[in-house]
């Protein structure tokens, strides 16, 4: 009998199989994700210090759903940072996969910086605005980099800024404002490329209460507005009550 006869059913099932495959797969790979807008599988990291290997997540396997919003909690060092890094392709994991919108983490370079581009938002504790620049330049500076037309960058940041509410701070300095009012515009500056996920890494930790809180309930009602899939970590186990679902992070893993 020759060696390379494939019996009729095979290849039938294989031309089927691969006709309702999604999109993206590579090496029989699933890529797309059903839904999810993030899967993890066996994430590990560890960092190194002189000789000695620091464990910082032990294992992490967890499924987003997209639009999801979730809080990320857990005690200082419990590496919550860390993990949003990875999640968002900004970090590598030692060991481990994560299948964020469409990619893994062992895609390209070029691959991971057009989704850190185009699909994520981050915001970041100290709001890392660029001081010389006025709040209307820090939010249109994402979209500038990708070339959209400087027209359209203006209309997208005006209407922005207004639905965060300082459309009257538009022409300031970022190193005018308050705390708040800066995190506000890392926010807007978050979204200008209408990113598919928000990340946000303690955002309220160098805020008063009030203030804190009136960040969180800001991203959640523009989460509502533009359901992009919200993922933050904070402290704070009031304001994580406020997300869909929580994930406890304690020496690296979820509990
Ligand atoms: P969390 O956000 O929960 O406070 P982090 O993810 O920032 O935790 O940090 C978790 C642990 O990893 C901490 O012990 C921290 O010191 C360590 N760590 C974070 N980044 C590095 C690094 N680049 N090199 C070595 N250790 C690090």
């Amino acid at each position: 009998m020759n060696n390379n006869f494939i019996p009729l059913e095979k290849t039938t099932d294989k031309i089927v199989r691969d006709d309702l495959m999604p999109p993206f797969h590579k090496n029989g790979e699933l890529k797309s994700l059903m839904g999810f807008a993030i899967k993890t599988k066996n994430v590990t990291k560890v960092y190194k210090v002189g000789k000695t290997n620091i464990s910082v997540l032990k294992g992490i396997t967890l499924d987003i759903k997209e639009g999801e919003t979730i809080s990320v909690v857990g005690p200082s060092g419990a590496g919550k940072s860390t993990l949003l890094h990875i999640i968002g392709l900004m970090d590598k994991p030692t060991t481990g996969t994560i299948y964020v919108e469409g990619i893994t983490n062992t895609d390209n370079e070029k691959t991971l910086a057009k989704f850190r581009n185009e699909s994520l938002g981050f915001i970041f504790q100290f709001y890392n605005l660029l001081p010389e620049f006025t709040a209307i330049e820090n939010i249109m500076m994402p979209a500038m980099i990708l070339g959209e037309s400087e027209s359209n960058i203006r209309k997208k940041s005006h209407d922005l800024i207004s639905e965060i509410e300082l459309a009257k701070r538009a022409e300031h300095l970022s190193s005018e404002l308050s705390g708040g009012e800066q995190q506000r515009i890392a926010i807007a500056r978050a979204l200008i490329n209408s990113p598919k996920i928000l990340i946000a890494d303690e955002p309220t930790g160098n805020l008063d209460r009030h203030t804190g809180e009136s960040i969180i309930n800001l991203m959640l009602k523009l989460q509502l507005n533009y359901k992009f899939t919200l993922i933050v970590a904070t402290h704070n186990e009031e304001i994580a009550k406020k997300f869909s679902k929580t994930i406890k992070l304690v020496d690296g893993q979820i509990v």
